[in-house]
This record gives C-alpha cells, sequence and structure tokens, in this order.
C-alpha cells in the first residue's frame, strides 16, 4: 500500500514538476475556502514546522488569526 502511494505520489509530482517547488495547502486554514486564487500562501507553522498551513488572500488581506491544530501556535 505504501509502495504503490509513493509511486502515484511521483508520478503526479513528474507531471508537475519544475512547477511548483513549494507544497501548496488544499484549504485555508482561517476560513477553510479552498485554495486556487493567486494571492494564496501555504507555509509551514513557524513554531512546530509539522503542519502546512494555508491561507487565502482575504485572509491574508484581513490579518485574520490561525491556530496551528499541531502546537497551538497561533499568528498571522
Ligand atoms: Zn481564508
Ligand atoms: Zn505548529
Amino acid at each position: 500500500m505504501v509502495k504503490r502511494f509513493k509511486r502515484g505520489y511521483s508520478i503526479l509530482r513528474s507531471r508537475f514538476g519544475g512547477m511548483d517547488v513549494m507544497k501548496k495547502a488544499e484549504r485555508c486554514i482561517s476560513c477553510g475556502v479552498p485554495l486556487t486564487e493567486v494571492g494564496d500562501v501555504s507555509f509551514y507553522c513557524p513554531n512546530c514546522g509539522k503542519v502546512l498551513i494555508g491561507r487565502c488572500h482575504h485572509c491574508r488581506d484581513q490579518s485574520v488569526l490561525y491556530v496551528c491544530p499541531e502546537c497551538g501556535f497561533e499568528g498571522p
């Protein structure tokens, strides 16, 4: 199962390879909208570095607070 998953993942990467170096979160952590638009950002929690946090351009704009589900870190 694990091997199959890894192979599928590498195929996916090679198809989009070179375009995006960074992983992207699927949803905004604050409001939950899917991240598709330009201006959205994804980054790992600055405190624990374990959780990929996504923010939509709206929540970035409004400096909406987010809470890391792993360590409870709050911030924009
Ligand atoms: Zn948002
Ligand atoms: Zn964290």
